[in-house]
């Protein structure tokens, strides 16, 4: 049986240990049994292995024998069942179906409709958790508050509200407007008053907003470090969204947790000019990044170039140590369902030649414990959440078959995936993302 392997403060015979199915009385009514070919639990990968469900949580991982012999009807299927994958950037609000700043103005009623269903697409395709880096109208935080109390099937949310901006900044139309220090802590007191997770600062323009720079550094390093002291003091971490070196450099010293896309826009849009010196502290500092390399990035809408630049930038950040996560900020790429985690994956571990262990990892287990949520979710793992999914095939050999997702279970509950899982593949398969030798 599986114990979490790295609970803080969690001693050996701590409670998870006393499930150990000694006897036949470790389960009660209403436990249930899933049981895959594989299990992949986030680290290791096991044969012959089941995850026990009690309510929302994981009870214990074990194996099939233990579990039948605790008196339990062990659900049996192919394939590999694993954690279930996080998001760490996408915009609940806002449709793909349309850019960033023309997105039509819904009634509220309708605009709940819209999230749920891309709340629901989601958790369908396998997303138990995701992080919403922003939106105009704290839409998303009713829409958290909705799955989490099962009024609406979705990911698990973090949300950070309207993302501080310099005036007429990245998104400055979402409200987060701020011209000095004390106008940007009153910006994070309104996130905190409204229940925001993270606190989301613009450090520098963006590629959507016209008119702003993505190369300077939009806030100096002296008013994000105020920031990040301010949401600290509410115990809130900080996104950077940051595309210029300056912009990461102000962000990593201020003390940012994450830093978001960090493409390292410099030289009239030349992408990967990454600031050695930068990533070092990155690395030091324990800076993650969320590249929101994404599925359709495989089209390279940023061009060859730059595609192989931003390429060999991850590389560097991996080489480095930096934890990049699997991020989507599906929302604000017009063109790109909520649901596409999966294709970003297979992109991200092209790019920054990641094993399919490693990608996985940076869609489970790194990003959860980046997040804040490592005793919450990100692996199989007694005392866990049970967010669990059951896809087609080996991931650990082949990313490509997060694409099929035959079960999802989210905080305990099922959810049918919308795809069905199409005939084991023969032959080579259209859009395969390999890594490269
Ligand atoms: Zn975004």
């Amino acid at each position: 049986m599986a114990v979490p392997a790295d609970s803080e403060g969690a001693a050996p015979d701590s409670p998870p240990a006393e499930l150990q199915p000694k006897t036949a009385r470790w389960t009660a009514p209403g436990d249930w049994a899933l049981a895959a070919e594989l299990l992949w639990d986030g680290e290791a990968t096991l044969h012959g292995h089941c995850v026990v469900v009690r309510g929302d949580r994981i009870l214990a991982v074990c194996s099939v024998e233990e579990a039948t012999e605790a008196g339990l009807a062990v659900e049996q299927h192919r394939g590999c069942l694993l954690p279930g994958l996080i998001d760490a950037h996408v915009h609940m609000e806002f449709s793909e179906h349309f850019p960033l700043h023309e997105q039509p103005r819904l009634a509220a009623k309708q605009l709940r409709e819209a999230m749920a269903d891309r709340a629901e697409r989601m958790v369908r395709s396998g997303i138990t958790t995701a992080r919403d880096l922003g939106g105009r109208n704290f839409a998303a935080l009713g829409l958290r508050d909705d799955i989490r109390e099962g009024k609406v099937k979705g990911p698990r949310l973090l949300c950070a509200g309207q993302p501080l901006t310099a005036p007429k900044g990245h998104c400055h139309q979402w409200g987060g407007e701020a011209g000095s220090v004390p106008e940007a802590l009153a910006v994070v007191d309104r996130q905190v008053a409204h229940g925001v997770d993270w606190v989301k600062v613009m450090a520098t323009g963006g590629m959507r907003t016209p008119g702003t720079d993505v190369e300077e550094a939009a806030f100096s390093t002296q008013l994000l470090t105020e920031v990040v002291q301010k949401a600290s003091a509410h115990e809130r971490p900080v996104a950077a969204h940051a595309h210029g070196a300056k912009g990461v450099v102000a962000a990593v010293k201020a003390g940012c947790r994450t830093v978001e896309h960090c493409t390292w826009i410099a030289k009239a849009g030349q992408w990967g000019c990454v600031d050695d010196q930068t990533v070092e502290e990155m690395a030091r500092r324990g800076v993650a990044v969320a590249p929101t390399a994404h599925a359709n990035w495989r089209f390279k809408p940023m061009g060859e170039r730059n595609f192989d630049r931003m390429a060999l930038a991850l590389q560097r950040l991996k080489g480095a140590g930096v934890p990049l996560l699997a991020s989507s900020d599906a929302g604000a790429i017009p063109g790109l369902p909520h649901d596409a985690l999966a294709g970003g994956i297979e992109v991200l571990a092209h790019m920054a030649r990641m094993s399919p262990v490693e990608a996985l990892s940076a869609a489970t287990r790194r990003s959860a414990e980046v997040l804040g949520l490592g005793q919450e979710c990100g692996r199989l793992a007694p005392g866990l959440s049970a967010d669990l999914l059951l896809v087609d095939g080996d991931p650990t050999r082949d990313l490509h078959v997060l694409q099929w997702p035959i079960l999802v279970v989210a905080a305990g509950r099922r959810v049918v995936p919308v795809v069905q899982p199409p005939p084991k593949p023969q032959t080579a398969r259209p859009h395969r993302t390999r890594a490269r030798h």
